[in-house]
């Protein structure tokens, strides 16, 4: 059974226990939506996407040079072969070309009947009209057959699966999928997820500050993060610490999102309200894992909203946001969540700690040709430190057993690039 009662349970859940727990009451946005390949970029396609051409539809150059028989090169003295025509990416040779005789062809053009080889230009004699082009006996004992030629098919074979259903479209498979003269795909619809920030002490950057008053930054971590992520983000602001401001928030932002995300009042200072209006609203599923930064993550639900109650601690809205609701928001999206990527590197650090919760430290890779992929850390380990985000370029990750770093010791790096974050 999970310790699942708020703060008397001795033991407080693993991350692991917390994931799966978490990904266990979430299920995929089924909702399919048609949309244009330019706005495809990040979103989960619906269904496997066959591929309906070969690619490349027919064979053509992969160089800029002469088409030729390969049976016409001599080796033993120079082949003089006269050039009876050209064919150009976007107009091909009409025809067929005889033996004996080469075509001028560029790169992507069509290779035309009859020529098993392409010799590049550079490895020609051309004759200073073009008319004639000759190849030493040396080259030509090079030339396979095939040669520079790129065969129908050898990219992309029609009827294959081109890119599976869930796969989260990069770049490169927008453009695989543009090869195909696909012009519209069926993604799954975006999770569309709330942010809201609370504390009274919080203020929009370019307002003043009061004394005691300090700018509101969780927000802007958050919002990035999820749209990198491809969510559709509405953002609820700043609320009060007031169960009169955040109790109608949170009950409006329930009833029209997949996902409510807000940081701060979460521990257990007076002010801790936001846990107690998800209870109030709906339910709380957990609260408290043994992870540091984050230990008061809930997870909850409001009708059918899942509720992420982040601490408002900079540094651990970023960390829980990473290790806890990118997975599940992945999951939602109808895509693999997946193990981030993890390397185990050298420390070139040393760092005392209590053993019981997984942490995560702020780190940066860097390579001596001497040692190796050597992992260093920020300074300053405080989880309001914002600055040490901004200096890292991922974390380490110690495990719970894990009671302290010496230098040299194996640990654990997972690149922000990872994570989802560049
Ligand atoms: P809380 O979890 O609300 O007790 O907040 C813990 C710490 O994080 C306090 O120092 C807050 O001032 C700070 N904090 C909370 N929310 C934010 C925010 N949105 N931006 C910057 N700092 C915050
Ligand atoms: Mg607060």
């Amino acid at each position: 059974m999970l310790p699942t009662d708020c703060g008397s349970s001795d033991r407080l859940l693993t991350l692991g226990e917390a994931v799966a727990a978490a990904l266990n009451t979430v299920q995929p946005i089924q909702a399919v939506e048609t949309v244009p390949l330019m706005e495809a970029f990040g979103r989960v396609l619906a269904g496997d996407l066959p591929a309906r051409l070969d690619v490349p539809p027919h064979d053509n150059s992969a160089m800029d040079g002469f088409a030729l028989h390969r049976a016409d090169l001599k080796l033993d003295r120079p082949t003089r072969l006269p050039v009876v025509g050209q064919a150009l990416a976007g107009h091909p040779y009409r025809g067929t070309v005889p033996r004996g005789v080469a075509v001028r062809i560029t790169t992507g053009a069509l290779t035309p009947d009859g020529p098993d080889a392409v010799i590049m230009q550079e490895q020609c004699r051309i004759a200073p009209d073009e008319s004639w082009i000759e190849i030493e006996p040396k080259v030509a004992a090079r030339i396979g057959p095939g040669e520079n030629i790129r065969r129908r098919g050898e990219d992309v074979q029609a009827g294959t699966v081109l890119l599976p259903r869930g796969s989260r479209l990069r770049p490169q498979d927008v453009a695989l999928a543009a090869g195909q003269g696909i012009a519209t795909l069926d993604m799954i619809r975006r999770p569309r997820v709330a942010v809201a920030s609370t504390g009274d002490e919080l203020r929009e950057p370019g307002m003043e500050l009061s004394p005691g008053a300090i700018y509101e930054t969780n927000r802007h971590v958050l919002i990035g993060l999820l749209r990198r992520l491809g969510c559709a983000v509405t953002d609820l602001g700043i609320l009060r610490d007031d169960r009169e401001a955040v109790l109608p928030a949170l009950r409006e932002a329930a009833a029209t999102h997949d996902v409510l995300l807000t940081s701060g009042g979460v521990s257990v200072g007076t002010a801790d309200l936001v846990k107690d209006v998800i209870a109030e609203l709906g339910r709380i599923e957990f609260w408290r894992l043994a992870v540091k930064p984050g230990k008061p993550v809930t997870f909850g639900r409001i009708q059918d909203c899942v509720v992420l109650g982040l601490p408002g601690n900079p540094v651990s809205v970023m960390v829980s946001f990473l290790v806890f609701a990118r997975p599940l928001l992945l999951k939602l999206m109808g895509t693999e969540p997946g193990e981030p990527l993890r390397l185990r590197v050298t420390a070139d650090f040393a760092f005392r700690r209590k053993p019981g919760r997984r942490e995560w430290l702020r780190a940066r890779l860097r390579f001596e040709p001497e040692r190796g992929p050597l992992v260093s850390i920020y300074p300053n380990n405080s989880s309001g430190a914002l600055s040490s985000l901004s200096w890292a370029d991922g974390l380490v990750e110690l495990p719970e057993a894990c009671a302290g770093i010496a230098p040299g010791d194996a640990v654990d790096y997972l690149p922000f690039s990872g994570l989802g974050v560049e």
